[in-house]
Protein backbone atom coordinates (compact mmCIF):
# COMPACT_ATOMS: atom_id res chain seq x y z
CA UNK A 1 0.00 0.00 0.00
CA UNK A 2 1.48 3.16 -1.13
CA UNK A 3 0.62 5.91 1.49
CA UNK A 4 -0.96 9.01 -0.77
CA UNK A 5 -2.09 12.09 0.07
CA UNK A 6 -6.11 10.89 0.09
CA UNK A 7 -4.81 8.32 2.73
CA UNK A 8 -4.38 11.78 4.94
CA UNK A 9 -7.10 13.44 4.30
CA UNK A 10 -9.43 10.27 4.60
CA UNK A 11 -7.49 9.56 8.07
CA UNK A 12 -8.24 13.08 9.20
CA UNK A 13 -11.72 13.02 8.40
CA UNK A 14 -12.13 9.33 10.11
CA UNK A 15 -10.98 11.11 13.01
CA UNK A 16 -13.17 13.86 13.18
CA UNK A 17 -16.08 11.44 12.15
CA UNK A 18 -15.27 9.15 15.12
CA UNK A 19 -14.74 11.95 17.96
CA UNK A 20 -18.11 13.66 16.52
CA UNK A 21 -19.72 10.33 16.92
CA UNK A 22 -18.50 9.50 20.47
CA UNK A 23 -18.73 12.83 21.58
CA UNK A 24 -21.15 12.68 24.32
CA UNK A 25 -19.31 9.68 26.03
CA UNK A 26 -15.62 10.78 25.62
CA UNK A 27 -17.43 14.84 27.05
CA UNK A 28 -18.86 12.68 29.99
CA UNK A 29 -15.27 10.54 30.79
CA UNK A 30 -13.57 14.18 31.62
CA UNK A 31 -17.18 15.36 33.23
CA UNK A 32 -16.19 12.31 35.72
CA UNK A 33 -12.61 13.21 36.52
CA UNK A 34 -11.90 16.13 35.02
CA UNK A 35 -12.84 19.44 33.76
CA UNK A 36 -15.44 18.27 30.92
CA UNK A 37 -13.93 20.24 28.12
CA UNK A 38 -11.76 17.57 26.55
CA UNK A 39 -14.04 16.50 23.37
CA UNK A 40 -15.01 20.36 22.93
CA UNK A 41 -11.27 20.82 23.05
CA UNK A 42 -10.40 17.67 20.32
CA UNK A 43 -13.12 18.89 18.14
CA UNK A 44 -12.20 22.62 17.49
CA UNK A 45 -8.51 20.73 16.61
CA UNK A 46 -10.28 18.48 14.45
CA UNK A 47 -12.58 20.86 12.18
CA UNK A 48 -9.42 23.49 11.37
CA UNK A 49 -7.91 19.93 10.59
CA UNK A 50 -10.10 19.02 8.32
CA UNK A 51 -10.47 21.97 6.73
CA UNK A 52 -6.81 22.32 6.11
CA UNK A 53 -6.39 18.79 4.88
CA UNK A 54 -6.58 18.94 1.12
CA UNK A 55 -3.79 21.23 1.57
CA UNK A 56 -1.89 19.64 4.27
CA UNK A 57 -2.11 16.23 2.19
CA UNK A 58 -0.18 17.95 -0.35
CA UNK A 59 2.58 18.34 1.74
CA UNK A 60 5.75 15.78 2.12
CA UNK A 61 5.53 13.92 5.50
CA UNK A 62 7.49 15.89 8.18
CA UNK A 63 5.90 19.45 6.63
CA UNK A 64 2.47 17.99 7.12
CA UNK A 65 3.26 16.53 10.83
CA UNK A 66 4.40 20.02 11.41
CA UNK A 67 1.36 21.73 9.90
CA UNK A 68 -1.21 19.31 11.57
CA UNK A 69 1.19 19.51 15.48
CA UNK A 70 1.06 23.61 15.00
CA UNK A 71 -2.95 23.42 14.24
CA UNK A 72 -3.36 21.40 17.17
CA UNK A 73 -1.14 23.42 19.55
CA UNK A 74 -3.01 26.60 18.37
CA UNK A 75 -6.75 25.16 17.96
CA UNK A 76 -7.16 22.34 20.69
CA UNK A 77 -6.30 24.15 23.94
CA UNK A 78 -5.91 22.51 27.37
CA UNK A 79 -3.35 19.99 28.53
CA UNK A 80 -4.24 17.43 25.44
CA UNK A 81 -3.83 20.34 22.70
CA UNK A 82 -0.16 20.76 23.92
CA UNK A 83 0.46 17.24 24.31
CA UNK A 84 -0.92 16.28 20.45
CA UNK A 85 0.86 19.35 19.25
CA UNK A 86 4.31 17.94 20.97
CA UNK A 87 3.93 14.67 19.30
CA UNK A 88 3.31 15.75 15.64
CA UNK A 89 5.93 18.60 15.84
CA UNK A 90 8.65 16.05 17.44
CA UNK A 91 7.94 13.47 14.51
CA UNK A 92 8.32 16.40 12.46
CA UNK A 93 11.73 16.68 13.64
CA UNK A 94 12.54 13.45 13.63
CA UNK A 95 11.50 12.43 10.11
CA UNK A 96 12.98 15.30 8.61
CA UNK A 97 16.01 13.42 7.40
CA UNK A 98 13.79 11.55 5.07
CA UNK A 99 14.86 7.99 6.42
CA UNK A 100 13.10 7.59 9.12
CA UNK A 101 10.31 5.25 9.52
CA UNK A 102 6.74 5.76 10.73
CA UNK A 103 7.34 3.88 13.88
CA UNK A 104 10.79 5.66 14.62
CA UNK A 105 8.90 9.40 14.37
CA UNK A 106 6.02 8.39 16.24
CA UNK A 107 8.03 6.41 19.17
CA UNK A 108 10.13 10.20 19.09
CA UNK A 109 7.07 12.27 19.11
CA UNK A 110 5.45 10.25 22.06
CA UNK A 111 9.03 10.36 23.70
CA UNK A 112 8.67 14.02 23.47
CA UNK A 113 5.11 14.00 24.84
CA UNK A 114 6.60 12.11 28.17
CA UNK A 115 8.67 15.22 28.27
CA UNK A 116 5.95 17.91 27.92
CA UNK A 117 3.72 16.10 30.50
CA UNK A 118 6.06 14.94 32.53
CA UNK A 119 4.87 11.57 32.52
CA UNK A 120 4.92 8.29 31.67
CA UNK A 121 3.03 4.91 31.15
CA UNK A 122 0.76 3.91 34.07
CA UNK A 123 -0.57 7.55 35.04
CA UNK A 124 -3.94 7.21 33.30
CA UNK A 125 -3.56 9.36 30.69
CA UNK A 126 -3.32 9.33 26.76
CA UNK A 127 -0.26 7.85 27.23
CA UNK A 128 -1.52 4.39 28.47
CA UNK A 129 -2.56 4.50 25.05
CA UNK A 130 0.42 6.12 23.27
CA UNK A 131 3.32 4.01 24.32
CA UNK A 132 1.89 0.61 23.87
CA UNK A 133 0.69 1.54 20.69
CA UNK A 134 4.32 3.29 20.05
CA UNK A 135 5.63 -0.32 21.13
CA UNK A 136 3.55 -2.06 18.97
CA UNK A 137 4.80 -0.16 16.10
CA UNK A 138 8.22 -0.94 16.62
CA UNK A 139 8.72 -4.25 17.48
CA UNK A 140 6.24 -5.13 14.07
CA UNK A 141 9.04 -6.96 11.39
CA UNK A 142 9.28 -6.34 7.87
CA UNK A 143 7.67 -10.36 7.57
CA UNK A 144 4.22 -8.90 9.26
CA UNK A 145 1.78 -7.90 7.05
CA UNK A 146 0.35 -4.31 7.10
CA UNK A 147 -2.80 -5.58 7.77
CA UNK A 148 -1.89 -7.72 10.56
CA UNK A 149 0.19 -5.03 12.14
CA UNK A 150 -3.21 -2.37 12.24
CA UNK A 151 -4.92 -5.40 14.02
CA UNK A 152 -2.65 -5.23 16.09
CA UNK A 153 -2.59 -1.67 17.04
CA UNK A 154 -6.32 -1.45 16.83
CA UNK A 155 -6.37 -4.36 19.91
CA UNK A 156 -3.14 -2.65 21.90
CA UNK A 157 -4.86 0.87 21.51
CA UNK A 158 -8.95 -0.59 22.98
CA UNK A 159 -6.17 -2.54 26.25
CA UNK A 160 -4.38 0.33 26.83
CA UNK A 161 -7.85 2.98 27.04
CA UNK A 162 -9.29 -0.17 28.82
CA UNK A 163 -6.07 0.07 31.42
CA UNK A 164 -6.82 3.72 32.75
CA UNK A 165 -10.14 2.93 34.32
CA UNK A 166 -8.28 1.26 37.57
CA UNK A 167 -5.55 3.39 37.40
CA UNK A 168 -5.16 6.33 40.25
CA UNK A 169 -4.32 9.33 38.29
CA UNK A 170 -1.00 10.73 38.71
CA UNK A 171 -1.38 13.74 35.81
CA UNK A 172 -3.78 15.95 34.93
CA UNK A 173 -6.84 17.62 36.64
CA UNK A 174 -8.28 13.94 37.18
CA UNK A 175 -4.90 13.64 39.80
CA UNK A 176 -6.56 15.95 42.27
CA UNK A 177 -9.39 13.35 43.03
CA UNK A 178 -6.91 10.76 44.09
CA UNK A 179 -8.91 7.35 44.87
CA UNK A 180 -11.83 9.08 43.38
CA UNK A 181 -10.38 9.00 40.17
CA UNK A 182 -10.57 5.22 39.92
CA UNK A 183 -13.38 3.38 38.28
CA UNK A 184 -13.15 5.82 35.63
CA UNK A 185 -11.70 5.62 31.92
CA UNK A 186 -9.48 8.54 31.37
CA UNK A 187 -11.13 10.80 28.55
CA UNK A 188 -7.46 11.73 26.28
CA UNK A 189 -6.84 7.55 26.28
CA UNK A 190 -10.32 7.39 25.40
CA UNK A 191 -10.43 9.88 22.40
CA UNK A 192 -6.90 8.87 21.30
CA UNK A 193 -8.07 5.10 20.97
CA UNK A 194 -11.05 6.23 18.92
CA UNK A 195 -9.02 8.19 16.38
CA UNK A 196 -6.31 5.44 16.16
CA UNK A 197 -8.87 2.58 15.59
CA UNK A 198 -10.32 4.63 12.98
CA UNK A 199 -7.21 5.43 11.34
CA UNK A 200 -6.23 1.98 11.18
CA UNK A 201 -9.28 1.05 9.58
CA UNK A 202 -8.94 3.29 7.06
CA UNK A 203 -5.70 1.87 6.26
CA UNK A 204 -7.05 -1.51 6.81
CA UNK A 205 -9.66 -0.86 3.99
CA UNK A 206 -6.49 0.64 1.67
CA UNK A 207 -5.00 -2.76 2.40
CA UNK A 208 -7.99 -4.90 1.26
CA UNK A 209 -8.81 -2.70 -1.81
P1 LIG B 1 -7.34 19.93 30.42
O1 LIG B 1 -6.96 18.83 31.35
O2 LIG B 1 -6.37 21.06 30.42
O3 LIG B 1 -8.78 20.35 30.59
P2 LIG B 1 -8.15 18.32 28.14
O4 LIG B 1 -9.44 18.15 28.85
O5 LIG B 1 -8.23 18.73 26.71
O6 LIG B 1 -7.21 19.33 28.93
O7 LIG B 1 -7.32 16.96 28.17
C1 LIG B 1 -7.32 16.13 29.30
C2 LIG B 1 -6.54 14.90 28.95
O8 LIG B 1 -5.17 15.21 28.76
C3 LIG B 1 -6.56 13.87 30.07
O9 LIG B 1 -7.67 13.04 29.93
C4 LIG B 1 -5.23 13.12 29.88
O10 LIG B 1 -5.37 12.03 29.00
C5 LIG B 1 -4.35 14.16 29.21
N1 LIG B 1 -3.34 14.72 30.12
C6 LIG B 1 -3.50 15.71 31.02
N2 LIG B 1 -2.32 16.00 31.64
C7 LIG B 1 -1.39 15.15 31.11
C8 LIG B 1 0.02 14.92 31.30
N3 LIG B 1 0.73 15.64 32.16
N4 LIG B 1 0.60 13.96 30.56
C9 LIG B 1 -0.09 13.24 29.66
N5 LIG B 1 -1.41 13.40 29.42
C10 LIG B 1 -2.06 14.33 30.15
MG1 LIG C 1 -10.46 18.96 30.37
Amino acid sequence: MKITPLILEKSIQAANDVIELYAEEVAELDREIGDGDHVINIQRGLKVLTEQAAETSQLEWPAAWKKIGLTCMSKIGGASGSLFGTLFVAMAKEGKGGTTSFAEAFAAGVEAMKSRGKSDAGEKTMLDVLIPVAIVLQENSAEDSLSDLLIKVKETAVLGMQSTENMLAKKGRASFLEERSLGHIDAGARSSQLMICAIADVLLQECAG
